[in-house]
């Protein structure tokens, strides 16, 4: 249990998925294992995917590619006439092949005539979405949520865990985190958006729940918490992160888990969660630090290591 005197009644743990022991941590792996096993079923080699140029997803994909012994492709947002970011270069170094797509090719990346265009260039490929969020993907998804769920069932009641919270950037965690938990024991999830406008994620949510294994009502969306958009990192956040590093020597990325949070310890003081158990999904992504020099200068100075 976290020791942090804002929490006032209410109890928060942290559960720590970027450190798991594997090709690769976080939310992205849980995704990735059962797209990588069914391609591997199929005796499909290669597996593609899309991505920006800090992608936790592309990242995690270059890993668990190459320890499956699979090729893989990476399609990128960008241009080829930039220099390549630190997640690139090590995509690069693990095998992945990168291609670069224009922004608006890349806007294209879920038209099936684009696609079918890509696949004749790539042919027996596997092909995962952005992010990971297939079906196969908020399968892996609600695996962990099981896994959870049975996990919290053995805590004492002065222990108990009421809600389990997560950041959302497509819901395809959640929705399959949410169905795992429902499984299992009586905590709720809850996702915390770090797009905006975040409202969307509640018909995505229940889509990607519809699409594999059944729709549940144990799950809600925040959305006040975006900072600004995606990839934001304002002042604010930034400094929190910074002083969350100090109190608890846990570090944080400014994309997802830091807005995660940011907006609990916001709701915490409104007394959103009061008297309840919390746990905090630490989903990982730590290696986007990257993209902010700034904080990761500051993270280093305090002692933060492992990049
Ligand atoms: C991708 C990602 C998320 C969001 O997962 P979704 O399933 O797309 O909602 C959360 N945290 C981290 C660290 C991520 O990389």
């Amino acid at each position: 249990m976290l020791q942090d005197e804002r929490l006032g009644n209410t109890r928060l743990w942290i559960c720590r998925l970027d450190l798991l022991a594997g090709p690769a941590t976080g939310n992205k792996w849980f995704k990735l294992l059962p797209n990588l096993r069914y391609a591997q079923s199929q005796g499909i080699r290669r597996v593609a995917s899309f991505g920006g140029v800090w992608s936790n997803h592309l990242d995690a994909l270059a890993r668990a590619g190459a320890a499956f012994g699979l090729s893989t492709v990476g399609f990128v947002r960008g241009y080829a006439d930039q220099p390549l970011t630190p997640m690139l270069r090590d995509a690069r170094a693990q095998g992945m092949e990168l291609v670069f797509l224009s922004r608006s090719d890349y806007r294209r990346r879920n038209d099936p005539q684009f696609l079918a265009s890509l696949c004749s260039q790539y042919p027996e490929t596997y092909w995962v979405p952005e992010g990971g969020s297939n079906c196969q993907g908020v399968a892996g998804c609600r695996l962990l949520g099981e896994e959870l769920g049975e996990e919290l069932g053995k805590l004492a009641v002065s222990n108990q865990i009421d809600k389990v919270a997560l950041a959302c950037g497509t819901g395809g965690s959640l929705a399959g985190i949410a169905q795992g938990l429902a499984e299992c024991g009586a905590a709720k999830a809850v996702g915390y958006a770090v797009l905006k406008p975040g409202d969307f994620l509640r018909e995505a949510v229940r889509e990607y729940q519809q699409q594999a294994g059944g729709v549940r009502d144990n799950w809600s969306i925040v959305t006040d918490y975006h900072g600004g958009g995606y990839a934001r990192c304002g002042p604010e956040l930034q400094q929190f992160i910074e002083d969350f590093y100090l109190r608890h020597k846990i570090p944080l990325d400014p994309l997802y888990t830091g807005k995660l949070m940011w907006g609990l310890f916001q709701d915490i003081a409104l007394g959103k969660y009061a008297g309840e158990g919390v746990l905090a999904l630490h989903t990982g992504g730590l290696q986007g630090l990257r993209g902010y020099p700034d904080l990761l200068a500051n993270l280093t100075e305090m002692g933060f290591q492992g990049l």
